[in-house]
């Protein structure tokens, strides 16, 4: 995996920290922002949504269908406004591409690039460089490892994390190939139950950077919490899939929880774990 060798001066984390700990505070808007988002019909009107309410540093629908581009927007928001805390890691979000193109852009110390996602105070043009180079990195390594799907989620400590999406077109042969998969997935128990739609693909990616909040899966407190279920129980009681790893398990229960209309036991536990730790 490629490392990231940049240090932080003082002021620049607690800058990060700032960061970090922003909230959505547009929860109580929640239903205007919802139906404003049934209302348009274009992914630039969509986009102006996003950055109204500020759901995210940036946006880049460029490529969506607007079909998918407008589900996109309604799972952010639901995700918000159960955990406002959310947007202190939502950096960007957008298609694999446009996102490794981005970081080029950064990584050649484009200052414009680092005001659009909000970094200029954090970064210098050095840093620009160092950072973006790094970026460009890691994707071209996790598309290489097929590891991307329709949607996956590129962890960068909060300063410039990705939401990704195969910029998608809900004709597409790989977009219903890939539902299907999923489909397949939930009746075999592989994912949760509930979890057989785009929305759900995308609320795993989300559960992953819900789970990044407090590091739950990576505590102590996590660690012990998740063991009193036997990989046996994981898999009857929650997915096949989340006896992966202490990561994949909370990223399945908080997918169960958004995606399904009656909850299960270890998903709605774990879920409640999380909500109450970030
Ligand atoms: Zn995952």
């Amino acid at each position: 995996m490629a490392k990231l060798e940049m240090e932080l001066t003082d002021e620049q984390g607690e800058l990060l920290e700032a960061r970090l700990n922003r909230s959505f505070d547009k929860g109580n808007e929640a239903s205007l922002i919802c139906r404003k988002i049934e209302e348009v019909a274009t992914t630039a009107e969509l986009e102006n949504i996003a950055r109204e309410y500020r759901f995210c540093d940036k946006i880049d629908l460029f490529g969506f269908d607007v079909y998918i581009a407008r589900r996109v927007l309604r799972v952010l928001l639901n995700a918000l406004v159960r955990f406002p805390k959310l947007r202190g890691r939502l950096n960007y979000v957008g298609s694999y591409q446009n996102y490794e193109a981005f970081l080029s852009k950064m990584g050649e110390g484009d200052m414009g690039f680092v005001r659009e996602v909000g970094l200029q105070n954090i970064f210098d043009e050095n840093m620009a460089r160092t950072f973006g180079r790094f970026g460009v990195e890691l994707c071209k390594e996790l598309w290489a490892d097929d590891m991307m799907s329709l949607s996956a989620y590129v962890s960068m400590g909060g300063l410039c994390n990705g939401l990704l999406f195969d910029s998608v077109g809900r004709q597409d042969f790989a977009y219903l190939n890939a539902l299907s998969a999923i489909r397949k997935n939930e009746q075999i128990g592989f994912h949760p139950k509930g979890c057989d739609s785009f929305e759900s693909v995308v609320y795993h990616e989300i559960g992953h950077m819900v789970d990044e909040m407090c590091f739950f899966s990576f505590s102590e407190e996590g660690t012990a919490f998740l063991a009193q279920y036997s990989s046996e129980e994981i898999a009857q009681g929650l997915s096949r899939y989340a006896t992966a790893s202490p990561q994949e398990c909370v990223a399945e229960a908080i997918a169960e929880v958004f995606s399904s209309p009656s909850p299960r036991k270890i998903a709605t536990e774990i879920y409640e774990k999380v909500q109450n730790c970030t």
